[in-house]
């Protein structure tokens, strides 16, 4: 892979050769993927994009950390549309307003991005089994993407995870084992059966290729929108490890010389769940803290990849945010009402703290935003119905039906 320079740990500064199943650094930190963008540059522009006509994450493959004749593994992750909301800019008081839709990916989250990225290296580096540990989404988009790929999967996931995402994982044929615990202890276990049985590693904050798969959300973003930056992105904020992709996307869009300046990201996390906007806002180092939100995917007490989510917000001059479960279900039905877009709770997180900053009157009214749903409601059915209630019921009779539409 000559166009990667090295992997270099985020705390230490230490590096590292990049091998397909290279983990974190010595020191313990987490190990990013350095790239020769003067190189890049020389054979990757727009124009070479615009006669790409892959329509997947994997059309930034310059940008990418694969070997050049890798072939990537067979489901279409990426490209996800982006749709332009204008009543939701109205509302919000600013001049534009986008929807990532990443909730339509072949598992119906971003985590195919990450997922898609993982099997891939695992086949380069000649394993035949893969792991991880999950809120839930994670889990189910590898689930999926191991088996369009023909790999074993082992899967930890906390067995507070909704029902649809356990559907997937258990559809998909994953070896899967429901913790009871939080995401924490989940974690641990998986990490002591992959140390012990020495699987590939597809737990986000250790495996440094993951956020690389996610960074591709806004490599779309910048594509999509001609190449004109826009003033804010929006995310939901779990372990760290999707905005701080959010935010090497946008970085490599600007290092390529393809946007002209890195847009500011905005860091939604949930008020019971908050450790890294804490961190952030209070200026000072993490701690854990409990799991209180129903927002299941980003109900993550200890973040596994806090340096990268901080330097994210810090180094694009971003904004933190946090909302109450009640803000995040009015976010839901929201944006299902008025854009068409269904998002899981965490999905429509971001949306929910763009809402939040608006009522507090802390958006710019001139800019473009673009919110971006990581999942799709579907796979949270419960709480969905919890919030917009049961449907009207009704015999087959015409007068009974008037009656109750008061028609
Ligand atoms: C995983 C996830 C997030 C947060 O990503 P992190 O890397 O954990 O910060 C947000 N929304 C959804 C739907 C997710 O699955
Ligand atoms: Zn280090």
């Amino acid at each position: 892979m000559n166009h990667i320079i090295h992997c270099k740990c985020v705390k230490c500064g230490r590096t590292y050769a990049p091998a397909a199943d290279i983990t974190i650094c010595e020191c313990g930190g987490i190990l990013d993927v350095i790239y020769d963008y003067e190189s890049i540059k020389t054979r990757f522009n727009k124009e070479v994009l615009a006669r790409r006509d892959d329509p997947t994450m994997w059309r930034y493959r310059e940008l990418l950390p694969i070997e050049e004749d890798t072939v990537p593994t067979g489901l279409q992750v990426g490209m996800s549309p982006l749709y332009e909301a204008q009543k939701i800019a109205e509302d919000l008081g600013v001049k534009r307003l986008y929807i990532k839709d990443d909730g339509v990916n072949p598992t119906a989250s971003l985590k195919d991005r990450a997922s898609a990225m993982a099997v891939t290296k695992a086949i380069e580096a000649g394993y035949d089994t893969i792991a991880c540990s999950s809120t839930g989404n994670a889990a189910s988009s590898l689930a999926g993407n191991a088996a369009k790929a023909g790999l074993k999967t082992y899967i930890f996931v906390p067995s507070r995870a909704p029902k649809g995402k356990i559907a997937q994982l258990m559809m998909f044929g994953a070896n899967l084992t429901a913790v009871d615990g939080s995401y924490e202890e989940t974690f641990e276990l998986s990490k002591a059966a992959i140390d012990k049985y020495g699987w590939y590693n597809r737990n986000a904050a250790i495996n440094p290729y993951l956020s690389e798969g996610k960074k591709t959300v806004a490599h779309e973003i910048c594509e999509q929108l001609d190449f004109n930056a826009p003033d804010f992105v929006a995310v939901s904020v779990g372990d760290g490890c999707t905005i701080a992709g959010v935010y090497k996307g946008l970085y490599d869009m600007y290092r390529v010389g393809l946007i002209d300046r890195i847009p500011r990201i905005i860091s939604v996390q949930a008020q019971g769940c908050c450790p890294i906007n804490t961190a952030v806002m209070n200026g000072e180092d993490w701690r854990p803290q409990e799991e209180n939100t129903y927002a299941d995917s980003i109900a993550v007490g200890v973040p596994r990849n806090p340096d990268k989510a901080i330097n994210a917000i810090k180094d694009s001059d971003g904004i933190c945010v946090n909302v109450t479960d009640d803000e995040i279900r009015e976010a839901q039905k929201y944006l299902a009402k008025n854009a068409g877009v269904f998002g899981e709770p965490a999905g429509v997180t971001a949306t929910a703290g763009l809402m939040k900053l608006s009522r507090e009157g802390k958006l710019p009214h001139d800019t473009t935003i673009v919110s971006i749903v990581t999942g799709n409601g579907l796979k949270d059915i419960d709480s969905a119905i919890r919030s917009v209630g049961e449907p009207i019921h009704c015999g087959n009779d015409l007068a009974e039906f008037e009656e109750k539409f008061g028609l």
